[in-house]
């Protein structure tokens, strides 16, 4: 079970956050992909895990409790994937609902920037692709510019607008790296840091995200992701090694029209690298 040639899929979105397929979709598009270990892993959420839960074992996948949670680091966002945590825990609840606080008004700003280059509508507009009204996201923005024909489709949408320097980018303050390594493990979960290669540190920065990472107690890294290239897999399994830190591999699926890596395809984990699931043997539901 523990091995490396696992088909594991350890990062994915639903309904509950930015994805456009709901936990039971999700699960049964992950079994029919050959997925083994499933794990979903909303955004500052966890409110589809008891269902997702409930499917992973209605199509024969074993399971681990997930979330990815936005984190500021060195002024930017970081995001952490926690693993096989105990999702009732009281202080995960709290620090992911306190994560999600400063959603809406954050939503509220980027509506007003948007209004400012003549995008009306914007806030009401991207609240129709909501699923869940505490997570409102750059995505949903997206999908309704792509609705709207500004942009062809999402990805044009965050080189034109939404992140920094263009139209849409609200900068946001989001939980420290310590508080939420700390949420993660001492609910008896693994924390792992989310597809590295996507953040534009210097190298400098770099070292210190997965220095102050490991010194707060994080114990694994995305390797084999679809944010990845398969030159970063093996930048990413080098920095493993080299911090000493387990090694993670998901496909950070949101949606069929819009993801190009679908769940459960992806390359496997080479061999010398220790798979983050065996940090979490008896976490699997
Ligand atoms: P937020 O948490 O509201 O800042 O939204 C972040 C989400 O936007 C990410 O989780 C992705 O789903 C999406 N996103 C960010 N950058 C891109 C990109 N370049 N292309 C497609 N989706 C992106
Ligand atoms: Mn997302
Ligand atoms: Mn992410
Ligand atoms: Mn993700």
């Amino acid at each position: 079970m523990f091995d490396n040639d696992l088909n594991a899929d350890l990062h994915c979105h639903s309904v509950v956050s930015d994805g456009t397929l709901t936990p039971e979709e999700l699960a049964a598009r992950a079994a029919a992909n050959g997925v083994q270990l499933w794990a979903l892993t909303d955004h500052d959420e966890v409110g589809g895990l008891q269902r997702a839960a409930e499917a992973a074992r209605a199509n024969g996948m074993r399971f681990l409790t997930g979330v990815e949670i936005s984190v500021t680091f060195c002024n930017e966002t970081v995001h952490i994937v926690g693993l096989g945590f105990d999702a009732e825990d009281a202080a995960v609840r709290q620090g992911l609902y306190d994560t999600r606080n400063g959603r809406g008004p954050r939503a509220r700003e980027i509506a007003d920037q948007l209004a400012r280059v003549g995008i009306k509508g914007a806030y009401e507009g991207a609240l129709r692709f909501v699923g869940n009204p505490e997570l409102i996201s750059r995505t949903h923005f997206a999908r309704f510019l792509v609705e709207q024909g500004h942009c062809r489709d999402t990805s044009e949408v965050f080189r034109k607008y939404l992140t920094e320097g263009k139209p849409g980018y609200v900068p946001h303050r989001w939980a420290s790296l310590g508080d939420a390594i700390r949420w993660i493990r001492d609910a008896g979960g693994v924390a792992v840091i989310a597809h590295p290669g996507r953040y534009k540190f210097t190298a400098n920065e770099e070292y210190a995200l997965f220095t102050e990472f490991k010194g707060h107690g994080g114990q694994g890294v995305e390797v084999v992701t679809g944010s990845h290239t398969p030159a970063e897999y093996v930048e990413y399994a080098d920095k493993a090694k080299e911090f000493g830190l387990a090694a993670s591999r998901g496909s950070d699926f949101h949606s069929p029209d819009e993801s190009h890596c679908d769940l459960g395809h992806l390359p496997l984990l080479s061999p010398s690298l220790q798979p983050v699931w065996s940090l979490l043997a008896d976490r699997v539901q």
